[in-house]
């Protein structure tokens, strides 16, 4: 048990439900009963650890905002037995492998099946005394007096069951947060990227070792669309390929077998040898929307609370979605700590620190997805990206690389997109600089970085 728990007052029990067993549910459950309540787990869904979940299992990327969750709830160092650490990024071009190094003391991210994962959660949630509660749907709330409608079907019957409290953790498209769009001043806005994603599968050798680099994160970035590979424990690989719905590069393009094959052995040829099951598995599996969804209040009164992608859904290409809902978690527990029983004003300091942090995360993966698609090949973010590295290489503690800020720091979101922003400008100006792109490594462009900063 971590110091936290111990030192804390307990607050009075109450009868807690939580909707969604998810990580974010199943990891806030293990944090309510360390705190002495009655936590009842809802979910739709039959129970993971009883079905095969292949096909649908992306794998994650756990950063330093979803270990401390762990760990200040005393579960990390089991997670961790689940997870493979990435030190680096493997980049695919067409005809070359380039590494980079996440940062440089050591910094790793950590790859762990979201499936896999979300079973040893919710074990650990058992544990911990949580009592989940299968195959139960949800179909709406009584926010006044916290009382669930559960029930087979939309318009069939329903039982109800009334809670102290409700935590909605039901994900981005919550019933929960759904009662609550119709309260008066709930403000509410959903964005789908006009990409989407597939699971495909690199099996790992007739040994068990894997095929690639077990320690990277692998990346074929081809500018709209891009395949990314996380290694596995059992030596295999779970590849997701981002893609445009529609376009000359897109889902719809690709509308059979043969073209499939064409594609992959013209623009991705070093994965034709890896992954066997490319055509069989490219229309079996599913492909899948990404959106971005945001809103406020995230609270009602003492009674209901949303909670993870219930109340912040963000595109992945940061790789935080997660582990922000882990952060949630983190600041809630940090409120319940300094306000004991006064769950009011919990849920409103709870909220007012979370939402600027959930904006700014949300801009960031943004800003990524289009880094990703349309910047990889322009000259001048390229030249920005050398400059960049050669300063923080030279000057690691006057330059935090947004990267390191976001994924290997605790300090909010909201500060990081500040400080980026702020580098970006920088940089601007450096760019201007006559014939850069030939004195780009001089004493002079440092020192013109040197004065900026100085501005700060
Ligand atoms: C392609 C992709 C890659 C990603 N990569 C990363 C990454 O590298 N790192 C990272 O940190 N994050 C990543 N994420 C984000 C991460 O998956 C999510 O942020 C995270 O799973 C959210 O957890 P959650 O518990 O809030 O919601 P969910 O995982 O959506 O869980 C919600 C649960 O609620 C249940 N539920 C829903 N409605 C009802 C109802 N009416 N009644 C009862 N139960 C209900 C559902 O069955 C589900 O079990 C990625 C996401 C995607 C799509």
């Amino acid at each position: 048990m971590s110091l936290y728990f111990t030192f804390s007052l307990m607050q009075k029990s109450q009868k807690i439900a939580i909707v969604g067993s998810g990580l974010v549910g199943s990891l806030l459950a293990i944090y309510l009963k360390k705190e002495g309540h009655t936590v009842h787990v809802y979910d739709r869904s039959p129970d993971i650890r009883k079905i095969n979940f292949s096909g649908r299992s992306i794998n994650l990327a756990m950063s330093h905002r979803g270990w401390k969750a762990l760990d200040a709830a005393g579960v990390g160092e089991k997670v961790r037995e689940i997870a493979i650490p990435m030190e680096k990024r493997a980049i695919h071009l067409v005809d070359q492998l380039n590494f980079q190094y996440y940062g440089n003391n050591g910094e790793n991210i950590y790859s762990i099946s979201r499936g896999v994962l979300n079973r040893k959660m919710i074990d650990l949630a058992e544990e911990a005394g949580a009592e989940f509660l299968f195959e139960q749907k949800i179909w709406d709330i009584s926010l006044s007096d916290a009382t669930l409608h559960i029930g087979e079907t939309e318009r069939g019957e329903w039982t109800d069951v009334k809670y102290d409290i409700v935590f909605g953790a039901d994900g981005a498209f919550s019933r929960i947060r759904h009662r609550m769009q119709r309260q008066n001043m709930f403000n509410y806005s959903q964005e789908f990227l006009n990409t989407g994603y597939k699971e495909l599968n690199i099996p790992a050798n007739a040994d068990g070792s894997h095929k690639l680099d077990k320690n990277s994160l692998h990346i074929w970035p081809r500018g709209e669309y891009m395949l990314i590979a996380l290694p596995n424990l059992d030596g295999s690989f779970t590849c997701t390929l981002f893609m445009p719905f529609e376009g000359e590069n897109s889902f719809a393009s690709l509308k059979n077998q043969e073209e499939v094959a064409a594609f992959f052995e013209k623009n991705l040829p070093d994965t034709i040898d890896v992954i066997p099951n490319l055509t069989e598995d490219f229309f079996k599996n599913p492909t899948s929307t990404l959106v971005t969804m945001k809103c406020f209040p995230w609270t009602f009164e003492d009674k209901v609370a949303l909670i993870g992608d219930a109340c912040h859904a963000i595109v992945p290409f940061y790789g935080q979605g997660m582990n922000a809902g882990f952060e949630d978690i983190t600041i809630l527990n940090d409120m319940m700590q300094k306000y004991g029983n006064d769950w009011k004003t919990i849920f409103a300091e709870y909220e007012n620190e979370r939402k600027p942090n959930a904006d700014a995360i949300a801009e960031l993966s943004y800003r990524n997805f289009l880094e990703m698609s349309s910047k990889t090949a322009d000259p001048n973010f390229l030249l920005q990206k050398k400059i960049e590295k050669h300063f923080a290489d030279k000057f690691p503690e006057k330059w935090i690389p947004l990267y390191s800020r976001v994924t290997f720091s605790n300090r909010p979101y909201s500060e990081a997109l500040a400080m980026g922003d702020f580098q970006d400008n920088i940089m601007k100006e450096i760019l201007s600089i006559e014939n850069i792109a030939n004195i780009w490594d001089t004493v002079e462009v440092e020192n013109k970085i040197l004065a900026l900063l100085e501005n700060d």
